[in-house]
């Protein structure tokens, strides 16, 4: 995916995340959307820039990168929510594009997608990116819904719920 169809899957994840968080659709919700905006978006650019720093789809697609960035919150108390801008953005990688990412760089550099995926100038590409920030929102909602009493208290505190 590209820089635009990133940055509109984080602006549409950030709406729809604010009413899985707050769905009265009040000032709440407002406050909750404007809270992950701009984290989600800086977190959802941060991957690719490895296409001037490192090897593309390997330096900054990969879990050790989402490890350090989820480590953020709980050892520095800053950059809450710009882990899940991070992982919006491999799953874009994953699902709607045909390269996939190397997830598991540096101990191997194979990269992984998934066959459903278009080119990344596919004319298809925003309804991929639509189909999966609606894939992505489906599956906040249960992980905020319904998860919760499964995590451990520390957990879901850092994941904001
Ligand atoms: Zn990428």
């Amino acid at each position: 995916m590209n820089k635009r169809g990133h940055v509109l899957n984080a602006v549409l994840l950030a709406i729809g995340l604010g009413f899985v968080l707050e769905p009265a659709g009040d000032l709440e919700t407002l406050r909750t959307i404007a809270a992950v905006f701009v984290p989600l978006v800086l977190g959802a650019l941060f991957p690719d820039v490895d296409t001037h720093f490192g090897k593309h789809r390997k330096t900054l697609h990969n879990l050790l990168v989402l490890g350090v960035v989820l480590a953020y919150p709980l050892y520095f108390a800053n950059l809450r929510w710009v882990w899940l801008g991070v992982v919006t953005h491999y799953v874009l990688d994953i699902l709607g594009t045909t390269r996939g990412i190397a997830l598991l760089y540096p101990l191997w550099d194979e990269e992984f997608g998934f066959p459903l995926g278009v080119s990344v100038d596919s004319t298809y590409a925003n309804v991929m990116m639509l189909a999966v920030t609606g894939f992505e929102l489906v599956i906040a909602a249960g992980i905020v819904h319904v998860l919760p009493p499964y995590l451990p208290p520390e957990v879901a505190s850092v994941l904001g719920l």
